[in-house]
């Protein structure tokens, strides 16, 4: 599992740190490593990049709650020994470095200024159907997934074959534009190429130049054990390709549960409804009831009133993201037959007879006074 940039570290910011917060530390950084004030310093460069990439981020509400989300307890769970090992994390750092310094060698001969600054992909998102025992149990699904591919015409450059992208000349291969006047401008991404850096003068024919063509990916994913309605997992790295070298993007799936006929979800616990008729209600029983497992016997006491809930501890679903499980919570309902036999009328004006007390009684009094 490839470690993620932390965008934090890089602004040099707390994890609760304000909006405002965040935008006075990029600029004081962005100063400082603005390849305009350091020409020819590569280091830099570099520095600058991974500012403008954290800032990208925590400046972004939306991207920053992913980003934070991806790094929380969901995602700790999903480490190696977690539901998704096996899978690939998505690039890191290091990835992503190599992978500029790679394009740049394959198309620029040492002319490193054509190359084109790499674009992180864009994240996708994808429903998933599951039966109720599949959200309790986890399940390996088959998915397929309409996203994008590097073209295979010009390998993600855009560019027809036999020609490349031009520095942009408005930004000169920067990416970014100055706005504002002295030595305190602010950048931004270039209005003509996008940030790329670089132009495509004779875009590629199968692709239009854009450098990607559409497919549909295949995949199967693991569903951990314990999602419920509307659970988002993210699988970092599974999104849409990045271009020119920059990291796939995530894919967040959304699951659909169908309801059990039995089970109702109630947060972590699940919920089951057992009608018991007057004389259980009344005389106490053992009543059989299910379990994710199977079946047991549930004592219920002399007494019980309609609407007690009695609870089986851990023996509910598993918690997603943490320790142990849920409970199952019995709700006792008592049964009215809305007929009666002859017999059972006759038994039940023998109970109201020796039944003793008026219920209304006290609710009669604290109405009078
Ligand atoms: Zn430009
Ligand atoms: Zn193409």
């Amino acid at each position: 599992m490839a470690s993620r940039p932390d965008y934090y570290k890089t602004l040099g910011v707390d994890r609760k740190a304000s909006a405002e917060e965040i935008k006075k530390a990029y600029r004081k950084l962005a100063r400082r490593y603005h390849p305009d004030r350091n020409p020819g310093d590569k280091q830099a460069e570099e520095r600058f990049k991974e500012i403008s990439a954290a800032y990208d981020v925590l400046s972004d509400e939306e991207k920053r709650r992913q980003y934070d989300a991806g790094s929380g307890a969901f995602a700790g769970a999903a480490g190696a020994q977690g539901p998704f090992a096996g899978f690939d994390f998505g690039a890191g750092v290091g990835d992503i470095l190599s992978n500029l310094f790679g394009a740049a060698a394959r198309r620029g001969g040492g002319r490193t200024q054509t190359r084109a600054r790499a674009q992180r992909g864009a994240d996708i998102e994808a429903q998933v159907r599951i039966t109720f025992e599949q959200s309790i149990r986890g399940a390996q699904v088959a998915l397929s997934v309409p996203t994008h591919q590097r073209c295979p015409t010009c390998h993600g450059t855009g560019a027809k074959p036999g020609t490349t992208p031009k520095v942009c000349p408005v930004c000169e291969g920067r990416g970014v534009e100055a706005v504002g006047q002295g030595p305190f401008s602010i950048s931004q991404p270039c209005s003509r190429c996008g940030g790329r850096g670089t132009v495509i003068e004779e875009p590629c024919p199968t692709c239009g130049g854009t450098g990607a063509v559409r497919t549909v990916r295949r995949l199967r994913v693991n569903i951990p054990p314990g999602v419920r309605e509307g659970s988002r997992i993210r699988l970092a790295g599974k999104g849409e390709p990045g271009r020119d070298g920059g990291p796939h993007g995530d894919l967040y799936l959304v699951t659909h549960v169908e309801p059990s006929p039995l089970f109702v979800r109630r947060g972590d616990d699940l919920e089951v409804e057992v009608p018991l008729t007057v004389p259980e209600a009344l005389l106490g029983a053992e009543v059989e009831v299910p379990t994710l497992e199977g079946t047991k016997r549930l004592r219920v006491r002399p007494g019980t009133r309609h609407g007690t809930i009695q609870r089986l501890r851990e023996a509910g679903p598993p918690r997603l993201g943490g320790q142990g499980r849920g409970d199952i919570r019995y709700r006792l309902v008592i049964d009215v037959p809305s007929e009666l036999t002859e017999e059972q009328r006759r038994a039940a004006q023998e109970l109201a007879k020796v039944m003793n007390g008026n219920p209304r009684a006290r609710i009669l009094k604290v109405g009078a006074r």
